[in-house]
C-alpha cells in the first residue's frame, strides 16, 4: 500500500511496501563514518523472518526512501528469498551474517562465535561500552547536526 506516512516524517511512502512493514525515517539523521560523520535524511525498514534492517540515505526523505526501496527490491529478488542463505559472517561474531546470494545483512542466522580480539569495534559500539572519547564524538555530532556535511550534497563519502 502506498500513501501511508513514514513514521517520524511527513513523507508519504511512494513505493508499494508490504502493509506490515515497519518504516521509519527522519530529516536529521547522523551517520558515523570513519571517513567523517555526516548528516542525512534516512528511511529504515525492518523486514522479519529472517530479520534484517534496511537503511536508505539521501538529501531528502524521498531520496532516502528510494535508496531503501532499492535494497528491499534486491532482497526480494534474491533466488533464496524469503529464507535466504547460505550466510557468511564476515566481521560479525554475534550470529548476524550476510546472504551470499543477495548480500543482505540478517540478524540471528548463524551461531554466535567467540570474539575476535583483533577486531576494531565501531564508534557506536565503543560509545555504548564505556569509551568516553567515542561517546563525546557521538554526542558532539548529535548536538552539531546542522553543521555536519549533508549526504547527497557533496561527494565526500
Ligand atoms: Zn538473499
Amino acid at each position: 500500500m502506498t500513501g501511508r506516512v513514514i513514521l517520524r516524517t511527513d513523507h508519504a511512502a511512494q513505493h508499494p511496501w508490504p502493509d506490515d512493514m515497519f518504516l521509519q525515517g527522519g530529516n536529521r539523521g547522523i551517520t558515523f563514518s570513519a571517513a567523517g560523520n555526516y548528516r542525512t535524511a534516512f528511511v529504515e525498514a525492518f523486514p522479519r523472518n529472517p530479520g534484517t534492517f534496511l537503511r536508505g540515505e539521501g538529501a531528502t526523505v524521498a531520496e532516502a526512501e528510494d535508496a531503501c526501496w532499492a535494497q528491499y527490491e534486491k532482497l526480494t529478488a534474491c533466488p533464496a528469498h524469503p529464507d535466504h542463505g547460505p550466510f557468511e559472517a564476515r566481521q560479525y561474531t554475534n550470529g548476524a551474517g550476510f546472504c551470499t546470494r543477495c548480500g543482505t545483512w540478517f540478524s540471528k542466522v548463524l551461531p554466535v562465535q567467540p570474539e575476535n580480539p583483533d577486531r576494531t569495534p565501531s564508534l557506536m559500539e565503543r560509545a555504548f561500552t564505556g569509551d568516553g572519547e567515542a561517546l563525546t564524538e557521538v554526542l558532539t555530532a548529535a548536538a552539531d547536526v546542522d553543521n555536519l556535511p549533508q549526504a547527497g550534497k557533496e561527494s565526500n563519502r
